[in-house]
């Protein structure tokens, strides 16, 4: 077989990223946007020894696990990954991911997984999720100025207004963005020539309180006409943040390092709720959160909700304990712990969460949390040195992709908390950390996934420890 040969055949597993796998001749082929059971033509894009990729050309017989997918643009754009798959599927994907993973990369059995990993939460709505987005704008292949999201691993523009894991609103703010650039001319920064305007429309909205909050990242000072665009940007129910951010680099990182406000607060506010981990109802007790353009705040808020709950409850707390909470952010899981704990340290390597994070312990009224600003495990270390009490009855990470510094499961088993409450975006680093918590005297009580991530591949997985 070679490049550009078309094969027919049937997708019988879905790959981490999924790809669709079938057999074509003894050889096994990645074919994106098919999902399990479709039989398919394809054309080979990329041949190996033993393996290739393939495109999909046409669904010769639809998986009944196959649905419509609801955005126009499921296929072309990198977002969503598996937005054709009917939802309990999705998460049947992703229960399955979390325990091959712990088998294959944390060397754990099977069957003793069978007995520790809980069902894994799903959405009730898993469309219009998101409280965050970040549109690019630029010009669409005609020349329009288009805001949308780029196209597969490129960086050409197509136009979307109306991402379906996004919030309503979205489409509102940009359409006011885009005329409002058309009727004065205001360009849109272009990439390949490092010049124009505009380069992207951030915008976040709270679902508890209803506040949104936009910002237009320029390649400049400031907009032309500014109080139009306030004008009619302010219109909008709930609107409390209009901001311009300055980022002048040639970069992928969207944000630069100066954000205006040009109308209205800096920042707005948000609640999560806290929720009964028996049937993850919402219930009254919620924490209060001030989020500025740059903080980090998950992006799926109905489902944070879910996790911080599920994580308080392995947390086990009963008023008396000392607990860590390592990779803290702007606070989120240390002030959820805090009303059920004798004290709570956070600890965040980014200086401004950690002022979010102490802002937002005021804003809860919330005195028994010590919010430091270092790598977790550096400030670990440092403690070690005597310079702070080392001690724990419960220590929480939530760190990102590549999860825990060696360092700092290192210091972790010095310190030995009863339990060890572990939060993953990334079950990968999830698995080879947990080898090395339990090599070191751990062991795994209880794993449940949250579907924090409708439509793409990613899971969310909460994992609770006890001393052997
Ligand atoms: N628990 C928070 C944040 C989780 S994201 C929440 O749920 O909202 C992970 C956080 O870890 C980010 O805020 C990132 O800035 C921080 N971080 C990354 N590396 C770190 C390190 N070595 N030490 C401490 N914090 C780190």
């Amino acid at each position: 077989m070679q490049k550009n040969d078309l094969i027919e055949l049937i997708i019988e597993d879905i790959a981490d990223d999924g790809a669709g796998i079938g057999k074509y001749n003894g050889m096994i082929y990645f074919v994106k946007d098919t999902v399990v059971g479709d039989f398919v033509l394809a054309k080979i894009i990329k041949q190996k020894k033993t393996y290739g990729y393939a495109r999909l050309m046409e669904i010769k017989e639809a998986s009944p696990i196959r649905v419509e997918p609801r955005c126009l643009y499921a296929r072309s754009c990198g977002g969503c990954q598996i937005q054709e798959m009917e939802y309990q599927k999705q998460l049947e994907f992703k229960q399955n991911k979390i325990k091959n993973v712990l088998v294959r990369i944390g060397g754990f059995e099977e069957t003793f997984l069978e007995c520790v990993l809980e069902p894994i939460v799903g959405m009730e709505e898993p469309f219009a999720y998101r409280n965050k987005a970040q549109f690019p704008v630029g010009r669409n292949a005609a020349g329009e100025i288009v805001a949308g999201f780029y196209a597969g691993r490129t960086h050409n523009i197509i136009a979307n207004t109306d991402c379906a894991l996004g919030v309503p609103e979205n489409k509102i703010i940009l359409e006011t963005v885009l005329s409002y650039m058309k009727e004065f001319g205001v360009s849109a920064y272009d990439e390949k020539i490092k010049s124009g305007l505009v380069r992207h429309v951030l915008i976040r909205y709270g679902f508890d309180s209803k506040e949104i909050m936009v910002c237009v990242v320029i390649n400049g000072n400031r907009l032309p006409a500014e109080t139009v665009l306030i004008e009619r940007l302010r219109e909008m129910e709930g609107m409390k943040s209009i901001a311009v951010n300055v980022n002048r680099k040639n970069t992928n990182v969207i944000l630069g390092d100066c954000t205006r406000t040009i109308w209205g607060e800096d920042s707005i506010v948000d609640a999560l709720h806290l929720r009964n981990t028996e049937d993850f109802c919402r219930l009254e007790e919620k924490t209060v959160y001030r989020i500025s353009p740059r903080s980090f705040y998950q992006v799926n808020p109905l489902q944070t909700e879910k996790l911080y709950s599920l994580a308080l409850d392995y947390a086990g707390l009963t008023g008396k304990e000392i607990v860590w909470d390592l990779y803290c952010g702007i606070g989120t899981i240390s002030l959820f712990l805090a009303r059920r704990a004798k004290w709570v340290y956070g600890v965040e390597v980014v200086p401004e969460a950690i002022a979010d994070a102490k802002e937002n312990a005021k804003l809860n009224g919330i005195g028994n949390v010590t919010f430091l600003t270092g790598k977790a495990e550096e400030v670990l270390q440092k403690d070690e040195a005597g310079e702070m009490m080392l001690m724990a009855d419960v220590i929480v990470v939530d760190p990102p992709r590549k999860g825990c510094d060696k360092k700092c499961l290192e210091t972790m088993l010095r310190v030995q908390p009863e339990r060890i409450v572990y939060v993953s975006c990334d079950p990968a680093t999830l698995a080879r950390d947990l080898r090395v918590l339990c090599d070191g005297g751990y062991e795994v009580k209880k794993v449940r996934g949250v579907d924090q991530f409708g439509h793409t591949v990613h899971v969310e997985t909460c994992v609770l420890l006890g001393r052997k």
